[in-house]
């Protein structure tokens, strides 16, 4: 199992060390093949050393140069950071970020032989419509996307259950995942809502090889509970 922390704009450098501390002595009993990747907010970042991976949550597609307020290839160089979320609903949603801008920076950290989380998810009016919608609008949001990356990890986020305390139902996970899993042949983890009361049903459904964790991520107690449910 994949266990994915994206703290979004939580924690700070301080915070973020201790917790890595804090969760590094949990780790070592980890089974080797579950994975742990964190994702904490950019002014965080360092050379952690551990049982996990530490991604960027966001990064622009150039190595440096003249992009107010972002940070680019240069920046995580400095940190060995080798990982990266892209297309989270709220950089979709909230900043703006167009399937085609997101296609390009995919490709762009593709190229740089990233690993890549790449997030897609549909909003609630789409969900309510059915299934049908449900899978046009996410096969929509693989525009661009190169799903034979080797390197590809997807998680599939229904927008109406993140941070809302509201996970989806055990079937629609089951039967969005099966679709999916149709079209791709890479890990595929679920996002929206994952806690510790729900982790063992949601780990336990078929095609669901992980899981991306935002507020039940941000207490290192809940998060490494989840790991070793
Ligand atoms: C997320 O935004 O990636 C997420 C899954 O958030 P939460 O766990 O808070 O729903």
């Amino acid at each position: 199992m994949i266990f994915a922390a994206n703290f979004k704009m939580n924690h700070t450098r301080e915070s973020t060390k201790n917790y890595l501390n804090v969760l590094q002595q949990k780790l070592t009993a980890k089974k080797s093949a579950d994975r742990v990747l964190i994702f904490p907010p950019a002014t965080a970042l360092d050379s952690y050393h551990g049982d996990f991976t530490v991604g960027a949550q966001n990064a622009y597609m150039a190595r440096n140069g003249a992009y107010t307020g972002e940070i680019g290839l240069e920046q995580l160089e400095e940190f060995g950071i080798r990982t990266i979320l892209i297309g989270h609903s709220e950089r979709r949603d909230i900043f703006g970020e167009r399937q085609e801008h997101i296609a390009e920076k995919f490709a762009y950290f593709k190229a740089q032989g990233f690993e890549i989380i790449y997030c897609i998810g549909e909003a609630l009016e789409i969900r309510e419509e059915g299934n049908e919608a449900v899978m046009a609008h996410l096969f929509a949001q693989f525009e661009g996307i190169d799903l034979s990356y080797e390197k590809l990890i997807v998680a599939y986020e229904p927008i109406w259950a993140i941070g809302t305390g509201r996970s989806a139902k055990t079937e629609e996970i089951a039967s969005t995942h099966q679709a999916l899993k149709q079209k791709l042949d890479r890990p595929l983890l679920y996002g929206g809502s994952v806690k510790p009361a729900n982790i063992k049903e949601i780990t336990a459904i078929e095609g669901v090889d992980g899981v991306l964790v935002g507020s039940a991520s941000l207490d290192v107690e809940s998060f490494s509970e989840m790991i070793f449910a």
